[in-house]
């Protein structure tokens, strides 16, 4: 049966295929068919004030697309896949023009939401003009640069540093707040990271997970609390899922929670219903 249907037919009962093909070109092929075709869309995960965890203080827009046939593809499959590529810079954009439209929507319906972090790759970066690209999207969308917040990791910093420290400077000093997101699962030197002009550290949820029972990750998330507050810096901490975690970080100081445990990422509707409900920051 399936053995004399040949090679290709053949591949097609092999496990992970799936897998390999999300891998490769098919993925990349599909993914820009999504941005020409305007399948993907930006969700809202609430980050809550650690002291009172009922209060709006932010929130991350993260990416999602939904293909016609292969159904949900997560970020952490086609970021990469775009990252290897030149989709990235479009990507990049797209993701700015959609957030810019969104904030800019909800202000004209007289909504005030917490200023809203998005996620930044290294490649958007090393191209010149980011910053001014973001700007221009702002003022077309009447938003202020206190409205957003942008997220990068510490593997921005690997390369053409000078050029990411320029549109880094240009963020800052245009207003835009800089977070360092997944802090602690790179490379960056400490010495970099005093260079930035940062507002935020977020502490990853690899360590996250273990807070309340692994004194390594308690270790980890008590230096990198530490840190942030010798340097003036505001915490988040993302992942947080149960409420020992939660507790732990109530203890430590952390600022800020994003995790399962007090909100799932939201569509635009539905954390749109969230901004009536809620007092948001000030
Ligand atoms: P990230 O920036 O660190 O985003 C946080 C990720 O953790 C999100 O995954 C979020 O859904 C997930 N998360 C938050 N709280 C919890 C929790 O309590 N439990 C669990 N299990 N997960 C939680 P998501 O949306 O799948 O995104 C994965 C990564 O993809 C992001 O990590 C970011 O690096 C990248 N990404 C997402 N959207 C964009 C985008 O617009 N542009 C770029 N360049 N990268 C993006
Ligand atoms: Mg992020
Ligand atoms: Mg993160
Ligand atoms: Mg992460």
């Amino acid at each position: 049966q399936a053995k004399e249907d040949g090679r290709n037919r053949l591949r097609l009962y092999e496990p992970g295929l799936q897998q390999r093909l999300l891998e490769g070109t098919v993925l990349e092929t599909a993914l820009r068919r999504a941005l020409t075709n305007d399948e993907l869309r930006l969700v809202y995960q609430p980050q809550f004030d650690a002291r009172d965890p009922k209060r709006l203080v932010g929130a991350e827009a993260l990416l999602r697309w939904e293909d016609p046939e292969m159904g949900p593809i997560s970020p952490g499959q086609f970021i990469p896949v775009a990252e290897k590529s030149d989709l990235i810079t479009e990507l990049g954009r797209r993701v700015v023009a959609l957030l810019c439209e969104q904030v800019g929507a909800w202000q004209a319906a007289g909504l005030t939401p917490p200023p809203i972090s998005f996620n930044v790759s290294p490649k958007d970066f090393r191209e010149a003009r980011f910053t001014s690209g973001l700007l221009q999207a702002m003022a077309q969308h009447g938003i202020t640069a206190n409205q957003l917040q942008v997220e990068f990791t510490e593997g921005t910093l690997t390369d053409r540093s000078d050029i990411v420290f320029r549109e880094i400077q240009a963020l800052q000093e245009a207003g835009v707040d800089l977070a360092i997101d997944d802090f602690g699962t790179g490379y960056s030197s400490l010495e970099n990271l005093k260079r930035l002009p940062l507002a935020e550290l977020k502490i990853d949820k690899t360590f996250v997970d273990g807070l309340g029972d692994n004194e390594h990750d308690e270790a980890i998330a008590r230096a990198s609390l530490a840190m942030a507050q010798a340097f003036g810096l505001r915490t988040v901490a993302e992942g947080v899922e149960t409420p020992s975690q939660l507790a732990w970080l109530q203890a430590h100081g952390c600022d800020r929670i994003q995790g399962f445990l007090l909100a799932r990422p939201l569509e635009a509707e539905d954390f749109r219903a969230m901004l009536h409900n809620t007092d948001t920051a000030a």
